[in-house]
């Protein structure tokens, strides 16, 4: 009797040490699942798409690229943009389903692939956005309107 009660503590030890090596890699696994949560909640709020506009040289780093930021609910641009969300603006409660205030600062060019700003002197839009250098090339393609307007708009730009 006395030997077997000893032979059952044994088996409880073994018993016991899986157990603990169970639980050990259960651990493991939630602190693998749990940091990549973490760090999606983190980047969520940081801004780490960069811009750069090479027009102007503007160099901004943004939040969003594409057509659809999940923080601007409802908006779908045209076209992919980088977007940046509104500095100024708290960061709303998870629940809240209003959009974001945000900027979109600038799209590639939809014939070269250039990074380029909104600003008349980088870019010119018609039916997509182009940087000057292929709107130049593509005006002849285009209406009058779009093509006066283009024109003007390079007449007007500072060296
Ligand atoms: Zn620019
Ligand atoms: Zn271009």
């Amino acid at each position: 009797m006395a030997q077997d009660s000893i032979d059952y503590a044994c088996i409880d030890d073994d018993d016991l040490c899986l157990d603990n090596e169970a639980s050990e890699i259960n651990q493991l696994q939630l602190a693998a699942l749990k940091e990549p949560q973490a760090q999606e909640d983190v980047d969520e709020r940081l801004a780490t798409v960069e811009f750069h506009c090479s027009g102007c040289n503007m160099h901004e780093m943004v939040h969003y690229y594409g057509r659809t930021p999940p923080f601007a609910l409802g908006i779908k641009f045209r076209e992919d943009s980088f977007v940046l969300r509104d500095p100024f603006q708290a960061p709303p409660p998870r629940w809240q389903s209003k959009p974001e205030f945000y900027v979109a600062l600038g799209v590639k060019c939809a014939s070269c692939g250039k990074v380029v700003c909104k600003d008349t002197s980088c870019s010119f839009y018609y039916t997509k956005t182009f940087c000057l250098e292929c709107g130049k090339t593509e005006l002849k393609n285009w209406p009058v309107e779009a093509q006066s307007r283009l024109r003007k708009q390079l007449a007007a730009k500072k060296p």
